[in-house]
């Protein structure tokens, strides 16, 4: 399977799942370390229709390197910031209920735990469910160079998270590889939905 192909099949399961809902999330992967090339969804696409052909390839200044139909998603300087500053070999995007509810709830804290969770045990480096996760929040903007600037300096206080969310907008989350960052997506949302659920039940837990 080629990373276009494995890419866009990401994109259909997730919005089969809920979480790339019409035409939100992006998802990218990259191709080539050096000199930076890196897949990603284009934008203003239907996820659940998304094909390799939808797979677009750009530099590290975010430019397309090949003449193409499409328009790189808006939020790419997100996907290469994370990229450049983590070193991740894939970046996905979500847009969630549970990710636009909880960013909203707990923004005035910067963020919140997640701690007491076997399923924890699937983010990287997690060997226990004692471990205490850190998921930052940052205002949404659609200002992508302000956000993008942010999300830097994130990283420089935050080295060891998997993952961050925009205030009524979505996660982000990356790994290694793409098979890494997917699963990342598949644990945090999983983790989100079960915090949530509980907050409902008991609004001070
Ligand atoms: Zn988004």
């Amino acid at each position: 399977m080629t990373q276009a192909e494995h890419l866009s099949a990401v994109a259909r399961d997730f919005h089969r799942r809920g979480w790339a809902l019409g035409t939100s999330g992006n998802f990218s992967v990259v191709i080539e370390r050096h000199p930076l090339r890196v897949a990603i969804t284009a934008s203003s696409l239907d996820k659940s229709r998304l094909s390799p052909d939808d797979i677009l390839e750009i530099d590290a200044g975010g430019e397309l390197l090949r003449p193409s139909q499409g328009k790189p998603s808006a939020e790419t300087l997100l996907h290469l910031a994370i990229v450049q500053n983590l070193g991740a070999g894939a970046v996905l995007h979500t847009h969630s209920v549970w990710s636009t509810i909880l960013s909203d709830y707990h923004v005035g804290r910067g963020g919140f735990f997640i701690e007491g969770y076997e399923m924890l045990k699937g983010l990287e480096g997690v060997k226990t469910h004692e471990h205490r996760e850190w998921l930052p929040i940052v205002e949404n903007s659609q200002d992508m160079e302000a956000l993008a600037a942010e999300i830097r300096e994130l990283f420089d206080t935050n080295a060891k998270i998997h993952g961050f969310l925009i205030r009524r907008h979505g996660l982000y989350t990356w790994g290694r590889d793409l098979t890494e960052a997917t699963r990342h997506v598949e644990i945090l949302e999983f983790l989100l939905e079960s915090v949530g659920r509980r907050q409902m039940m008991e609004p001070q837990y």
